[in-house]
This record gives C-alpha cells, sequence and structure tokens, in this order.
C-alpha cells in the first residue's frame, strides 16, 4: 500500500448503496459494528431511476425515488458514513480486507459487496453510436425529452413492460419490440399495458439496427415468423433486456454470466467477503430483480458478517 494515500479503519466496509448496500449499513449500524458504505455514483441505485414502486410491502404505491430517501434517512439514524468513492479493488489479506479507492485504502474485517446490476446491451449496429441521440436506457431519466413523440422499448421483461407503460404517458405512441409471442413480465404489469390505447406489441420481432443520422430515426426489424424485414420510424428507442451484474472488479467466484456465487450465508468464496442484491446468486438460484428480496439480501449478509467478525475473529 502506497503511505500517500490515509488509511480508514472500520468493521464492515459495503461496497453499493442500493437497497441491498443500504439495509446491510442499517443491520450493521444497529448491530453496533463500525461501517463505511462506499458507492460510486448516487445512493438508491436502479430503485432511483424507477418512477413508481407498486410492489414493495407496506407501500402499495411509492416512488423510486422517495423509497430510496426513506432507506438512507433510516440508515442516517445511526449514523452509518456514506462516502461517494469509487471502489477499484478488494484486496484479501485473510483477517483483513483492504478496499482501495482513488483516495483511500478501506481496511476492514469483512466487505460486503452490493454493487447491484445495469443493463445488458442489446448488441446490435447504431446501439452504441447513437447511444444518448436517441437510444437509452433509463426511461424515468430520457423519458421526458419524447413528449407526444414516437418510441419503442425493446424486452419482453418486467422493467421493458413496466417502462413501456410508464412512457405511454408521455408519449403519442409506445411499441414494445419482443422477441417472443408472450411477455415474461409479471401478469398485473401485463394488464397495465394491455389497457394502454397507445401502446402496440410488435410479438416475435427482432432489432437488427438502430437507424438515423446525427439521431435516431427508426428501427429496422425482422418478424421471426415470416422471415419479414421492415422499418419502423421512430424518435428513440428504450432497451430493456436483462441486466448484467457490476462485479468485475471483485476477485471471488462467479457464475458464467458474472454474476458472484455466494453460500446460505451469502458469503462468498473468499471467507469474510460476502454479497448481496442483484450482483449475486446464491447457489444454483437466479437473480430476482425485486427490491424486496435486495433488502433481505442485505440484511442477511449484514448479520452474517456481523457472526462472521464474533466467531472467526473473537471480536
Ligand atoms: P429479464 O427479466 O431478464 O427480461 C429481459 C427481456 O429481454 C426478456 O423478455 C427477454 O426475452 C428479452 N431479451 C433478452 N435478450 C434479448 C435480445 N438479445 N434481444 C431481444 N430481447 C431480448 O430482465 P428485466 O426485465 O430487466 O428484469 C430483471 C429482473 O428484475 C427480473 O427478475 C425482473 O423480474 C425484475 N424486475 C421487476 C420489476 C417489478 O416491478 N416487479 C421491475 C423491473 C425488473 P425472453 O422473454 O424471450 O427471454
Amino acid at each position: 500500500m502506497s503511505s500517500e494515500k490515509p488509511t480508514r479503519k472500520s468493521d464492515i466496509v459495503i461496497v453499493g448503496a442500493g437497497p441491498a448496500g443500504l439495509t446491510a449499513a442499517l443491520y450493521a449500524g444497529r448491530s453496533g459494528r463500525s461501517c463505511i458504505v462506499l458507492e460510486k455514483l448516487g445512493v438508491g441505485g436502479q430503485v432511483s431511476l424507477t418512477d413508481q414502486v407498486e410492489n414493495y410491502p407496506g407501500f402499495p404505491k411509492i416512488s423510486g425515488q422517495e423509497l430510496a430517501q426513506r432507506l438512507l434517512d433510516h440508515v442516517k439514524v445511526y449514523d452509518v458514513p456514506i462516502q461517494i468513492e469509487e471502489v477499484q479493488k478488494v484486496i484479501d489479506k485473510g483477517e483483513c480486507k483492504v478496499a482501495v479507492t482513488e483516495d483511500a485504502y478501506y481496511v476492514s474485517k469483512a466487505v460486503i459487496i452490493a454493487t447491484g446490476a445495469r443493463p445488458k446491451k442489446l448488441g446490435v449496429p447504431g446501439e452504441v453510436s447513437f447511444y444518448g441521440k436517441g437510444v437509452s436506457y433509463c426511461a424515468l431519466c430520457d423519458g421526458p425529452f419524447y413528449k407526444d413523440k414516437v418510441v419503442a422499448v425493446i424486452g419482453g421483461g418486467d422493467s421493458a413492460v413496466k417502462e413501456a407503460v410508464y412512457l405511454s404517458h408521455i408519449a403519442e405512441k409506445v411499441y414494445i419490440v419482443h422477441r417472443r409471442d408472450r411477455l415474461r413480465a409479471e401478469k398485473a404489469l401485463q394488464e397495465s399495458a394491455m389497457r394502454s390505447t397507445n401502446i402496440e406489441v410488435l410479438w416475435s420481432t427482432v432489432t437488427d439496427s438502430i437507424d438515423g443520422t446525427d439521431h435516431v430515426t427508426g428501427i429496422t426489424l425482422s418478424r421471426l415468423t415470416t422471415g419479414e424485414k421492415f422499418h419502423l420510424s421512430l424518435d428513440g428507442v428504450f432497451i430493456y433486456v436483462g441486466l448484467a451484474p457490476n462485479t468485475e472488479i471483485f476477485d471471488v467466484e462467479k457464475d458464467q454470466e458474472g454474476f458472484i456465487k455466494v453460500n446460505g450465508e451469502m458469503m462468498t468464496s473468499v471467507e469474510g467477503i460476502f454479497a448481496a442484491g442483484d450482483c449475486m446468486r446464491q447457489c444454483g438460484g437466479r437473480t430476482w430483480g425485486q427490491i424486496s428480496v435486495c433488502v433481505g439480501d442485505g440484511a442477511k449478509a449484514s448479520i452474517s458478517a456481523d457472526e462472521y467478525i464474533s466467531r472467526k475473529l473473537k471480536r
């Protein structure tokens, strides 16, 4: 370790301040462990990019930003510091772990990784070059630019359908482009989309390219049932084709898609390093993408980290 950077010590370092990380922080604070949360962007993770949340228990309807704020306010009750700093790597030194940022070394007895996931890329021509010029992965952030315009949402899962419904209140017309003949999204979301008079689903259709000049003007599509290719004139494209985990910097065991593997106690392949939320998968499991699940994971990881410190390190 370079002597130029300060060293900061705590019992637990939590990487990421989404619902999983904030819940882990809340539990760590309540258990009397010293703890710090390191977050590279803003607090709340994907939740703060969600318009309305309707399935978080106890809150029949709450905006994503308000829910994130409430989680943060709850953590503040226990004086857990949240530092906006990007973790570059975590070094395992046995009984101590070191989270390295540009500004400091954060030395702790346990680390909880709660870095979440980001939208996957569709991987078609035009996606990269038109990013920010008609291609978006965030309806809440960019939707207002499309008032009374025509947009497409690519994907058929919860995110695609939920965001298509959100966009239908802004745009004149919303196409959902889905590669199959049935949506993956939960029934309540599907029903909500079907009730919208300005949403049209293009079934069994894939996107070949995103087209335009200095801004998106349309997409080229193929109908899988007939092989027909056609052009759809549009002002914007919102891509929701799944999530990729933010786990590249961590030297722990992962599955083929990069999700961190954890055991029943949320511990990774490295003793004393835990993971929670959308960045991980429990043995043989899947990603749930539910705030309530992330919150539960965060609680479990934090309790396990506390017990690990007591049991293994006798502190
Ligand atoms: P997801 O559930 O993985 O769905 C991805 C969708 O994109 C699927 O419909 C998939 O098609 C389609 N897709 C994947 N690759 C594609 C490609 N290359 N070309 C075209 N289409 C492609 O992802 P998600 O919707 O982002 O949701 C992630 C997790 O968060 C899920 O667990 C979800 O339940 C959860 N979530 C929940 C809510 C909620 O309010 N309850 C909201 C958002 C997200 P196929 O269906 O054919 O596979």
